[in-house]
């Protein structure tokens, strides 16, 4: 676990699940209250609560604790962390919010999706009810001290997914709406699992775009500066999968040649490639999972 100061009231924890660095990243905003944006894995909540003590937060003085999306790697130490801080209420979409109630059928959907990393990442702990809010599009939240975190629906990585811009910075937390951003190499590649919509994915980002935005917080991983070209920059990168999906299924392709076909046309994931398969999540998930997405979504779009 690290703790670093990345802005004037920003601090990221690396939470390093199985000990992995620069994954899985968590976010304190300091106003007159605290904020948490995301939790990181259940596996990592101690990391978390150790790092709010390294930066001198009271458990009484989190006021929120805002999740993008519920997947176990964003929400999972949720239930646990809140029992930890009295007083902080939970932000989720709404879609969400019953899940983070009772995690069973999103621990077993997980176990089935992830296999192995679902046990890394850990079983999530309920939330209670009353201490769940159902944040929709547009809600802001006060921390005091003229900072504020306003919810921003961003679908498409999931059905039930929210980005947060934080005044007055005027950064974005995109949580996994602007893809996974491997800042050691400077690179950007998709996550993209299904059941995954890339028409509602394109549309979010336009949305992010739209907010002009002057920094990224990546969930996976840390601070983004050039803002408006990353989230281009995935855009298109997400129309090169959706194309190479398209001609390799027309070609008749299984999905290892369309991830070859992918990997061909995409510059970016060329250059991290062997990266990626030497990563314990990141060669399953982008290079399997977010394949797998994509293609699903192709077909599903093809059979209309
Ligand atoms: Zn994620």
């Amino acid at each position: 676990m690290r703790v670093e100061k990345i802005g004037d009231h920003i601090h990221i924890i690396d939470l390093e699940p199985a000990g992995i660095k620069n994954f899985a990243a968590s976010y304190v905003l300091k106003g007159d209250k605290t904020a948490i944006v995301e939790t990181g894995p259940a596996s990592t909540a101690k990391n978390l609560t150790l790092g709010l003590e390294k930066l001198d937060v009271e458990p009484e003085e989190v006021a929120y604790v805002a999740v993008s999306h519920i997947h176990l790697d964003h929400a999972g130490a949720a239930g646990t962390l809140l029992k930890h801080l009295p007083q902080a209420k939970l932000i989720v979409h709404p879609r969400g919010a019953s899940h983070m109630a009772d995690p069973e059928m999103l621990w077993t959907k997980s176990k089935e999706a992830l296999g192995e990393l679902a046990e890394l990442y850990g079983k999530p702990m309920p939330v209670p009810k009353e201490r769940i809010i159902a944040a929709a599009d547009g809600i802001t939240f006060d921390i005091g001290n003229k900072i504020r975190l306003k919810a921003i629906e961003s679908l498409g990585h999931a059905s039930h997914h929210l980005a947060y811009h934080e005044s007055p910075g005027l950064g974005i937390f995109p949580g996994d709406a602007a893809g996974i951003y491997l800042n050691k190499l400077d690179a950007i590649v998709p996550t993209t699992p299904a059941p995954y919509r890339l028409d509602i994915a394109a549309a979010s980002l336009k949305k992010l775009i739209s907010l002009e935005p002057k920094a990224l917080y990546y969930s996976h991983f840390g601070k983004a500066s050039s803002p408006k070209e990353k989230l281009q920059a995935y855009s298109k990168q997400l129309r090169i999968w959706e194309d190479c999906a398209r001609q390799g299924i027309e070609n008749g392709e299984n999905i290892q040649a369309i991830g070859t076909r992918i990997i061909e046309s995409d510059k970016t994931l060329q250059r991290v490639e062997a990266q990626l398969k030497r990563h314990a999540i990141l060669g399953q998930t982008v290079l399997n999972q977010s394949v797998e997405g994509v293609v699903e979504y192709v077909r599903s779009q093809m059979k209309l």
